[in-house]
């Protein structure tokens, strides 16, 4: 018998990055499926699962305007990046035979639907995974803003960082064999001590609405879907 998952609607926020294998810039199929199958192993548990991933491996507005571009532009470029990254997982996804809806902040009717939050959350109700695309639609934010922005819109019950790591350490644990995980820290501590596990804005959005952020590592098979059904390691920020 299956044990009831912990969650019933979730957040999944990935890096751009986390598509690009070991190429070092834009996407590399396969790892997109791999993740892909990671989703659609926490589908068939019957949660019900937002997604929204970053632009990274493609275009950040920070760098582009570090070189010289208006800002603004830089980050709609980076948010135009996220829709490309968005539609790489549904094909992914639909491959598999899992129902997905890309979801985009900014309208491009042919491409993805708009935002109707009403009509979000009727598909989650089916069973659809829903991808939200060009973060927040508007420049200034990050995707990891979006994420706790959509996942509290959508009422999710937590939102899972997946990373290269299993959980926030007190140092960076690449570069620190002595660097110790926390099992759970708070979301002001994680302010505190300025810990990588989102920006400080999304951070404070999580706080003020009680949502928990669990890291966990995306390199671990069978390690999102371990979570849901209580186990593996992890940090929960709450
Ligand atoms: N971005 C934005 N507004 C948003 C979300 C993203 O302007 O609401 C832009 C911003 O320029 C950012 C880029 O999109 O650098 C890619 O997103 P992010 O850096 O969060 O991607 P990740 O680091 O997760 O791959």
């Amino acid at each position: 018998t299956q044990a009831k998952p912990k969650y019933k609607r979730v957040m999944l926020k990935i890096s751009g990055e986390a598509l690009m294998g070991d190429q070092g810039f834009g996407l590399h199929p396969p790892t997109v499926e791999r993740i892909a199958r990671e989703v659609k192993s926490v589908r068939d548990l019957g949660v019900e699962i937002c997604m929204v991933i970053g632009g990274g491996n493609i275009f950040r507005g920070l760098q582009g305007s570090a070189q010289g571009m208006e800002r603004t532009t830089a980050d709609y470029m980076g948010m135009l990046a996220t829709v490309m990254n968005a539609l790489a997982m549904q094909s992914a996804l639909e491959g598999m035979g899992v129902f997905c809806r890309v979801i985009s902040a900014i309208r491009m009717d042919e491409v993805a639907e708009p935002y109707i939050r009403r009509r979000a959350v009727r598909h989650l109700e089916k069973g659809r995974v829903c991808i939200f695309a060009a973060g927040t639609g508007n420049p200034y934010f990050t995707t990891d803003t979006a994420a706790t922005l959509r996942a509290n819109e959508m009422a999710c019950e937590a939102i899972f960082k997946g990373t290269k790591v299993d959980g926030v350490y007190d140092k960076d644990p690449m570069k620190a064999s002595d660097a110790v995980r926390y099992e759970d820290i708070t979301y002001d501590d994680v302010l505190v001590k300025n810990l990588k596990v989102m920006d400080a804005s999304a951070i404070a959005l999580a706080r003020d609405n009680d949502l928990p952020i669990i890291v966990f590592s995306l390199d671990e098979p069978g390690g999102f879907r371990g979570i849901l059904a209580g186990e593996g390691t992890y940090t929960i920020v709450h």
